[in-house]
């Protein structure tokens, strides 16, 4: 394991923090290379620089040294989204971090604190608390993850607690000051915490301003926000919108669906079968240890709008492939329609939830019913045998 900048020994584990910073260049400079050869390989045109609209079928690229025009049909503005900051916070790449600065930065913090409990928040207190920084998480309300299910929320903190992580519940953080050593962070209920750095994970904003978008009559949202349509269209027919600048969904997988189905849709491939996008059923991950995952409707979503739901759930503890793992952390929970038996969710906690949330994904999306997954032949000892266990 000495290329990922991990060694073990008798006495334990130790990380080489600057060969893991190395290897993290590597496997994002190999990704880079690979996209690029890619798009050469389509003959893609790749102009590097700053693009703003000039008109609706005109862009300025500011090019090193240079402007270059460039006339378009149709284009598609995917700018993506950039961390918010607080009007309190001042963030200096140096003690004062935002996500984008945090990945990794150039020394491994002695005392992280992490304001921002969402999904971002809790995965950089999950990577510091790891390689061996004391972490502190400020939790602006009464439990961790606010918009997933109280149950795996819970499961997640009893595990952040377990690793020693401090957490200020019901605490919002209203000021951020520089010290000699370090920062401190004050939060509105009078406490205060002192650390080396602090990291701001408060969500993000959409990289829509300075696009020009008005000279294209590309309408935004109050928030800044390109609303689209299901075929990713703007409102000006020709230009489209995809990734988090959509303000649809902030992942890297819907992004790139999104993309797909605007390139579908000016090829004119989009009168064959197709399928809009169903926001609802995106399976999403948070990788932590253990890892979460989820996809299609919650509980308490369907609790909220008073849907009847089935819910059936088995603990990784009757496992054997866990077992055998020596890791039975965790469940998985199916939800599905009891009228009908059609899977309509499902949420897993525990080793490799984010690969096996895929079987769930897939029977939301195509409508399978709860026997279909019961009834498959699944290999023995796995941990997807735990799913078909679930939905029973
Ligand atoms: C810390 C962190 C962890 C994440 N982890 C995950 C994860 O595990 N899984 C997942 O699915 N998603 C994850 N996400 C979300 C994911 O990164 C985004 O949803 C995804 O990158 C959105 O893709 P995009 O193409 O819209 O934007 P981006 O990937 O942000 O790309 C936008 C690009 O446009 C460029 N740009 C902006 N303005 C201009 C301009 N005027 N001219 C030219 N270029 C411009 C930007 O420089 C950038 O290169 C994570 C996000 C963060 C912050």
């Amino acid at each position: 394991m000495g290329g990922l900048g991990l060694s073990s020994s008798a006495s334990g584990s130790t990380v080489d923090y600057e060969a893991l910073r190395a290897r993290i260049g590597q496997v994002t400079g190999r990704l880079r290379c690979s996209v690029e050869q890619l798009l050469s390989s389509q003959g893609v045109r790749t102009v590097l620089g700053e693009a703003t609209f000039a008109g609706p079928h005109e862009l300025s690229v500011k090019v090193p040294g240079d402007r270059e025009v460039l006339h378009f049909d149709a284009a598609v503005v995917c700018t993506g989204s950039r961390p918010r900051i607080p009007e309190w916070a001042a963030p200096d790449g140096e003690r004062v971090l935002t996500t984008r600065q945090a990945y990794p930065p150039p020394q491994l913090p002695e005392h992280l604190v992490v304001v921002g409990s969402g999904v971002t928040g809790v995965e950089f207190v999950h990577m510091f608390g790891s390689l061996g920084s004391q972490v502190s998480l400020i939790v602006s309300r009464q439990h961790v993850l606010p918009h997933k299910d109280p149950e795996v929320a819970a499961a997640l903190e009893e595990e952040l607690l377990r690793r020693g992580v401090a957490l200020y519940k019901g605490a919002r953080a209203a000021a951020i000051d520089r010290t000699g050593t370090g920062v401190v962070v004050h939060c509105d209920d009078g406490r205060s915490v002192a650390a080396s750095h602090a990291l701001l994970a408060v969500g993000s904003v959409p990289n829509s301003d300075h696009l020009g978008l008005e000279l294209a009559g590309v309408k935004v949202d109050n928030w800044g926000y390109v609303p689209i349509n299901h075929h990713c269209q703007t409102n000006i027919g020709h230009i489209y919108a995809a990734g988090d600048v959509s303000g649809k969904l902030p992942l890297s997988s819907v992004a790139s669906m999104q993309g797909r189905k605007a390139a579908e849709h000016i090829m004119g491939l989009h009168t064959r079968e197709h399928r809009h996008i169903d926001y609802d059923k995106a399976a999403s991950a948070i990788f932590t240890e253990p890892e979460i995952a989820d996809v299609g409707l919650a509980e308490a979503e369907a609790f909220a709008t008073g849907r009847k739901i089935r819910v059936t759930k088995v603990p990784f503890g009757a496992s054997a492939r866990a077992l055998i793992n020596d890791d039975p952390r965790g469940f998985v929970k199916i939800l599905s329609d009891p009228a009908t038996g059609v899977v309509l969710g499902g949420s897993i906690v525990g080793d490799r939830a984010s690969e096996l949330i895929s079987v769930i994904a897939l029977a939301v999306t195509a409508g399978l019913k709860v026997p279909d997954l019961v009834e498959s032949c699944l290999v023995h000892p796995s941990l997807a045998e735990a799913i078909a266990d679930a939905a029973e």
